[in-house]
């Protein structure tokens, strides 16, 4: 997961405005951020690193002048954790100039590499967007939007993408829509009088953003979606311009609904804290226990709790108090990091917990090393019964398009039965939401979604070697930090 952000602002900082929207995207990835600026004539940009509000802090964004920025904060699911391969990629190339910043996975890289220079191309970093960079900087079309639409035919996976060139900002999604991506206005600095035969989107300006989080937190009102399949192109001084390079065939990420995405973001016109509420509805109905109190696991798992909590009529406490400075432990990149975050993350409220039965409510179980973990916590603090519940089904399948769980064998689903999933967590039950209970809390169509990882029907074929290895670009072509 990343996140992605754009903006161009007339006769504002875009850089500050690009920072802010990253900054409320945070969530989506904690390993490095950016911000790639254009004056109308250069590119520049800014990287490294870290959390956004340390890479992008005060010292650093007075440099970045210009109307037009786009952000990126990085999760990563190609290529390792270095300098190189933070983002916005960018690439200042005898054809053109341009950034990226890339949400998604692709998965044919392999194929794309070959075209690049017939394989014997050296990329600067090690990660899937280098390639796309490379491969639409060297298209030999006359505009960006061109070479956009003849290289994106060529791949195939996710990507929800802002691009910059000198005069434009770009919003791409892929033709499944796999990751999410809004289009936002941004009201002029300083409002002005509109004749009657001006365009009144003339002195506005314009943000892309992951999450709709993004636009709230620099004050643009939410326009619409960018299509599945569509080039959304941003200039200043005009409306935006929308051009198609493939027809849409949605399958939006079903967990950016369940767990990824902030509960105040709003997706197919979903608020995603009701969404997750009313899951918590559904797995009160379909996975009744008597117990004494409801509790979340903090935070991603409270909007569920409350739902069931509301429909079991058992009443909701926070049991456990999370580290506000300590990252997800699920975006940690690594399994030791992952387990060393959950005691630093989480500290169970003795009161509240000892001598009670609870029904723990969380969103998903992935490894079950976490879970584990907290059922550990609980029991020590003195609770009687701890119930898990998850508010969506099993991950019996890897994910290809953007979450790192990559290998089938890290999916304790796809190895364990429910029963047994429930003696390696040390719980005294165990149940799952069914991906029917889902789609009534969602109330949408079921063929908008993309619901892989629960029922293997993967809406892009992903090629054998895929079984889209991780560092699959670093073996032999790119830099390796
Ligand atoms: S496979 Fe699962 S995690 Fe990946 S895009 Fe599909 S629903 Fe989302």
């Amino acid at each position: 997961m990343c996140g992605v952000f754009g903006v161009v602002a007339p006769g504002q900082e875009a850089a500050r405005i690009a920072a802010l929207g990253i900054f409320a995207l945070q969530h989506r990835g904690q390993e490095s951020a950016g911000v790639a600026v254009s004056d109308g004539e250069q590119l520049m940009l800014y990287k490294d690193l870290g959390l956004v509000a340390q890479v992008l802090d005060d010292r650093r964004l007075p440099s970045l002048r210009g109307e037009l920025a786009i952000a990126h904060c990085r999760y990563s699911t190609t290529g390792s954790t270095v300098w190189e391969n933070a983002q916005p990629t960018l690439r200042l190339g005898p054809r053109r100039a341009l950034a990226i910043g890339h949400n998604g996975n692709l998965v044919n890289t392999r194929e794309l590499l070959a075209k690049l220079a017939g394989g014997r191309a050296r990329l600067p970093a090690s990660t899937d967007t280098e390639l796309l960079t490379a491969l639409i900087a060297d298209e030999p079309a006359t505009d960006t939007v061109d070479a956009l639409r003849r290289v994106l035919p060529t791949t195939r996976g996710a990507y929800s993408l802002v691009v910059l060139d000198e005069r434009r900002v770009l919003g791409v999604r892929d033709p499944h829509g796999f990751r999410p991506l809004v289009l936002g206005r941004l009201a002029p600095q300083e409002p002005r009088t509109v004749g009657l035969w001006d365009d009144p989107d003339s002195a506005a300006g314009w943000v892309l953003s992951s999450e709709t989080a993004g636009l709230d937190v620099v004050g643009a009102e939410y326009v619409r979606d960018v299509e599945p399949g569509e080039i959304v192109i941003l200039e200043a001084g005009k409306a935006p311009a929308s051009v198609r390079f493939a027809p849409a065939t949605p399958a939006l990420c079903v967990f950016e609904l369940i767990y990824f995405a902030r509960p105040d973001s709003y997706m197919e016109g979903v608020n995603l804290y009701e969404a997750r509420r009313q899951m918590g509805i559904q797995l009160a109905g379909e996975q009744p226990i008597p117990a004494d109190l409801v509790m979340p696991v903090p935070d991603t798992g409270a909007p569920a709790a409350a739902g069931y909590a509301e429909a079991s009529g058992i009443p909701y406490r926070e049991g456990m108090i999370r580290n506000r400075y300590a990252g997800r432990t699920f975006i940690q990149p690594s399994q030791a990091m992952r387990q060393r975050g959950v005691t630093v993350k989480l500290s169970p409220l003795r009161e509240i917990v000892r001598g009670r039965r609870l029904v723990v409510v969380d969103d998903s179980i992935v490894r079950g090393t976490t879970t584990r973990s907290i059922v550990e916590l609980l029991r020590r603090a003195g609770a009687a019964e701890i119930h898990v519940r998850i508010s969506a089904p099993p991950i019996y399948h890897p994910c290809f398009y953007g979450i790192d769980t990559q290998v089938e064998t890290e999916l304790i689903a796809s190895t364990h039965s429910v029963e047994e999933i429930r003696a390696f967590i040390g719980a005294d039950s165990l149940g799952y939401l069914s991906l029917r209970g889902v789609l009534a809390a969602l109330d949408l169509p079921y063929d908008r979604f993309c619901f892989a990882c629960f029922d293997g029907r993967y809406p892009e074929p992903v090629p054998y070697d895929a079984a889209s290895r991780k560092f699959a670009l670093e073996e032999g072509v790119g830099a390796r930090g």
